[in-house]
């Protein structure tokens, strides 16, 4: 008998690159759809799932910043991003017959309900994928920030964030090939060595909150579920 995931209720963070597969920008709808059934593979062990996209595959706020533009509005700019990201995932999964429902942290009841901690955790306790759009609603913030606080919100077991690559690296796979991957690190660790895993602010937010945060491979089909399972390749931080 396949043994119980040992996560109830779990967030998971993909970045909006991680939807463009191999475009330099945008949506490739075949990739959202790989990501939707690794999720519904998640369902389907039972576990309640959460996700948090970014938007850095349509834009980014420093991008306006850097130009001289208003900071605010590149935010602005940047949450509707991942307004669109999401509804291509909630496309995605209904396609599949994955319920899901998107909740932005700014209102546009014209295409998607508002956000509030009440609801989130009624239709997870449904057993609906709820797609969390908008980051926290909030400029000079980010998705991760974002992930990390709808994981203590909903009450999630861990803290999914899917990568590049399948963990945490002592240097970067890619260029350096004596790099080894942790398996276990603490939140501490991760902020002492500055390891560009998440953001601070998101990586402290987990810490006290006591939430694990998950790294693994995004772009491995099933990678999700084969951690769920307690295989698969990930480092795990701790404390
Ligand atoms: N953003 C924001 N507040 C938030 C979350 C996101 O202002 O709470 C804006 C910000 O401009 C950011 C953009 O939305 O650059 C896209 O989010 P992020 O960079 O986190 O996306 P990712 O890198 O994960 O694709």
């Amino acid at each position: 008998m396949p043994a119980q995931p040992p996560y109830r209720r779990v967030l998971l963070k993909a970045s909006g690159e991680a939807l463009m597969g191999e475009q330099g920008f945008g949506i490739d709808v075949s990739v959202v759809d790989r990501i939707a059934s690794d999720i519904a593979e998640a369902r389907s062990l039972g576990v309640e799932v959460g996700v948090v996209i970014g938007g850095g595959n349509i834009f980014r706020g420093v991008a306006v910043a850097s130009k001289g533009g208003d900071r605010v509005t590149g935010d602005h700019m940047g949450m509707l991003a991942t307004v669109i990201n999401s509804l291509a995932l909630r496309t995605s999964l209904i396609k599949i017959g994955v319920d899901a429902v998107v909740l932005s942290a700014i209102a546009m009841p014209e295409l998607c309900e508002s956000f509030s901690q009440r609801q989130a955790t009624q239709y997870m306790d449904a057993g609906k994928v709820v797609i969390f759009a908008g980051g926290t609603g909030n400029p000079f913030f980010t998705t991760d920030s974002a992930a990390a606080l709808r994981a203590a919100e909903i009450g999630a077991d861990a803290l999914f964030k899917g990568t590049q690559v399948d963990g945490v690296y002592t240097a970067d796979p890619k260029k350096d090939p004596t790099a080894t991957r942790y398996e276990h690190l603490s939140h501490l660790e991760v902020l002492q060595k500055g390891l560009a895993i998440m953001d601070t602010a998101a990586i402290a937010l987990a810490r006290e909150n006591n939430i694990p945060i998950i790294v693994y491979s995004i772009h491995e089909k099933g990678g999700f579920g084969d951690i769920l399972k307690g295989e698969g390749r990930c480092t795990i931080v701790a404390d």
